[in-house]
């Protein structure tokens, strides 16, 4: 089969250029533009047969991003599987936050709660040279994935396994940022995410419940002055303002993603003397 052959099975079964496109160029090892100009070349037997059978799993509604096995999130190539919610380009938005605090307290050891492929973990240790950072999963899975994530990018970042807080137990943070599941387990959204951990998207009936949980247990593993940064759901900002503010953060405050939507909400743990 040629590659402009596959392009058209793509087109017959629904899936979008672009997907089949960087299929085709992961099997392959060639860019994107390689592609353009060599559309009457016979794809070798096994990248086609391969390339047939993803297409029709990404016809079915499977993410490209666990059939390419790698994303992107902010400049650095990460490995997915099934285990691990796919990175989104709205976390972004955390982890610029996250560096501005960290540009204010330059010293600053980070913890990254629920990381899954360590998205979040990884892109601070890669943008701020020598910062300490740990990150945590309460699903070995993750934790192996983040570790390997790690270890090839060649990022120093530590990884725990535990639920929230737990897997760092007795340690203190001058930053503190989690993307936790946010999303109700009844919400008809999940449908859409349904080949992705269910544990990384919902955290039962209480959309709440995951998000109040870190709120709940930062002040004992945060040090003075420390800010804690969340992402939510759409329409969980106030809820996440009020539950820091009651919890003793002062400086409770939204940003809203690049859709315009409140996304993440953050507080400065200042305790009382
Ligand atoms: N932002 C994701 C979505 O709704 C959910 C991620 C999460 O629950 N942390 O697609």
């Amino acid at each position: 089969m040629q590659i402009a052959g596959m392009l058209a099975a793509a087109r017959s079964l629904g899936v979008d250029r672009l997907d089949v496109q960087l299929l085709l160029s992961h099997h392959l090892g060639q860019p994107r533009s390689w592609l353009l100009a060599h559309d009457g070349d016979t794809l070798p037997d096994a990248i086609a047969t391969l390339c047939l059978a993803q297409l029709q799993r990404r016809a079915a509604g499977e993410p490209l991003a666990y059939l390419l096995g790698e994303w992107q999130f902010r400049g650095l190539g990460l490995q997915v599987s099934p285990a691990v919610l796919i990175p989104r380009p709205e976390t972004e938005l955390l982890v610029d936050w996250a560096l501005e605090c960290l540009t204010c307290a330059p010293l600053a050891s980070v913890v990254d709660l629920g990381t899954g492929s360590g998205a979040i973990a990884l892109a601070l240790a890669a943008a701020v040279p020598g910062l300490q950072v740990t990150a945590s999963d309460a699903s070995g899975e993750a934790v192996a994935m983040a570790r390997s994530n790690a270890s090839r990018l060649q990022l120093p970042v530590r990884v725990a396994q535990g639920d929230w807080w737990e897997a760092v137990a007795g340690q203190r943070f001058g930053l503190a940022v989690s993307n936790p599941p946010y999303v109700a387990a009844g919400d008809a959204h999940l449908d859409a995410l349904r080949h992705e951990p269910r544990m990384a998207l919902t955290p039962g009936g209480d959309s709440m419940c995951a998000l109040r949980r870190i709120i709940d247990g930062a002040p004992a593993h945060l040090l003075p002055g420390a800010w804690l940064l969340l992402e939510h759901g759409h329409d969980q900002a106030e809820a996440v303002r009020a539950l820091l503010a009651a919890r003793g953060f002062s400086e409770a405050q939204t940003r809203r993603d690049l859709a315009g939507l409140p996304r993440c909400s953050g507080g400065c743990w200042t305790p009382s003397v």
